[in-house]
């Protein structure tokens, strides 16, 4: 879908969006919504490297958890009502570590709130959220893909494979963890290597889920389950519309009794999600049962086994020259505690924020691109990136490793956690995802 047209001369826009995916389509979307109460427009242009389908890099296979705070922004830029039907309410998590005695649980109803979070699965919120960008006011150039960039002292000048060129005031890199506009700017990032490999699939149970998640630290590294829509009478996602999924969804939270669907994302050493990725399906069946135990029943299936190496990789500084990163482009964080969408929204919220701040202040004329605005952003995004770069980067680490002294740390932690209640509170909000 190529809604903007070709020209010779380079189109101008205001700000350019490079990646379409979760961090970039709620931006345009976001920055859509502002310009409609603006008295002069704001040109806003989106570049996304693939359509909407099962191959999409940024909308794939996953289900990821937003968490409470993030649903709570998402609405407020209107894009959770969009989305709402799509959701499997997460009632209850449940944290547990393997062999050892601590356990805890996060529930919703005791902090006043009918869910901590909701499940969605990105393939198809992707291809509704392409359907609202191409309905709105933004300039969507899909598929294309920036091949080339130059700074200039007014703001940047795009170049597209389509062959079109576009000159932004301000330009956003949304193109994740291996950012082409972090590259062509010269910019680095620091990385960790967690030495660990996520096996996602999503796998039946022979329970019902009730709404319950998991989160199990192993020797090996962490196991999450997240509760699921039973989607499998769902027509092909690329031909279903919202309607349809609208309509089966609804039927299906009220029938599926007896089995769950959970989405798994299992962290492993290297070498062992290689081989457990490899394995057939009753052996994979059986090393997971095994490293969960039977508290959501048996596992009944598996799925396809996709993995992702796991790697924190992250931007000190994540602006530029007329430049500011967001989403997965700014930080790549582990699965570990579901949080890379949740922060990367964030980012997306800081900038909307920012940006109209400023256009208050400068009464609509403002150029997106000035130093103060790019400024601004870094330092809105500072303390909460470092905090939850540091708390993930805590978790992994405690949660691996089997030093005696970190196991009775980290068991004694949980049970305090569920011996005094109260204590329960911050963490819970840290999970949803609250500022
Ligand atoms: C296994 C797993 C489980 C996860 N679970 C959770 C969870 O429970 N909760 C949570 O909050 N997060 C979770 N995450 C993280 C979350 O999925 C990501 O943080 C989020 O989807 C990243 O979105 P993004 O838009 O920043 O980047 P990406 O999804 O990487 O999108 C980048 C986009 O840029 C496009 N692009 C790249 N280069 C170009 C170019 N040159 N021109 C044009 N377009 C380009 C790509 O096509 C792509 O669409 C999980 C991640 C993994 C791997």
């Amino acid at each position: 879908m190529t809604t903007a047209h070709h020209s010779t001369s380079p189109q101008a826009v205001d700000i350019a969006i490079v990646g379409g995916a979760m961090a970039g389509a709620t931006l345009a979307l976001g920055l859509a919504k502002l310009s409609a109460t603006l008295a002069r427009p704001l040109r806003i242009a989106l570049i996304e490297a693939h359509v909407a389908t099962n191959t999409h890099p940024g909308f794939d296979a996953r289900s990821i958890a937003i968490a409470h705070g993030s649903i709570f922004e998402l609405t407020r830029l209107g894009i959770w009502p969009m989305l709402k039907h799509l959701g499997t309410p997460i009632e209850n998590i449940h944290v547990s570590d393997r062999g050892h005695f601590g356990m805890t649980e996060l529930n919703a109803k005791p902090l006043g709130l009918d869910a901590l979070g909701q499940v969605v699965e990105l393939a198809k919120v992707g291809s509704i959220l392409f359907d609202e960008l191409a309905k709105s006011s933004v300039q969507v150039y899909c598929p294309a893909k920036v091949t080339d960039l130059q700074p200039q002292q007014d703001g940047h000048l795009l170049s597209l494979d389509d062959g079109s060129q576009l000159h932004c005031q301000l330009l956003v890199a949304a193109d994740g963890a291996h950012s082409v506009v972090r590259q062509h700017l010269g910019q680095t990032t620091e990385q960790i290597d967690f030495q660990q490999t996520a096996i996602v699939a999503n796998v039946t149970t022979n329970q019902p889920h009730q709404h319950w998640a998991y989160e199990r630290f192993t020797q090996t590294g962490p196991l999450a389950l997240l509760p699921m829509l039973n989607m499998t009478a769902l027509p092909a996602q690329s031909q279903e519309s919202s309607v349809q999924i609208k309509e089966a969804s609804a039927q299906l939270k009220t029938s599926a009794k007896g089995h769950a669907r959970f989405s798994l994302v299992w962290a492993l050493p290297p070498a062992q999600a290689d081989e457990l990725k490899n394995a057939d399906k009753t052996e994979f069946l059986a090393a997971l049962q095994h490293a969960f135990g039977h508290r959501v029943g048996q596992f009944v299936d598996v799925g396809q086994r996709v993995s992702y190496p796991l790697t924190l990789s992250y931007m000190p500084r994540p602006i530029y020259h007329r430049c500011v990163f967001v989403g997965n482009a700014a930080q790549t964080l582990h699965p570990i505690a579901g949080q890379g969408f949740n922060l990367g929204l964030r980012d997306v919220v800081g900038l909307l924020d920012v940006i109209e701040h400023a256009l208050i202040q400068a009464n609509g004329e403002v150029d997106l691109g000035d130093s103060d605005i790019v400024h601004q952003y870094l330092a809105a995004r500072q303390s909460d990136r470092d905090n939850t770069l540091r708390n993930i980067e805590f978790l992994v680490r405690g949660f691996s490793n089997q030093h005696w002294p970190l196991v009775a740390g980290r068991n004694i932690g949980l049970r305090l956690l569920s011996w005094l209640p109260p204590l329960k509170r911050p963490v819970a909000q840290t999970a949803m995802g609250w500022r």
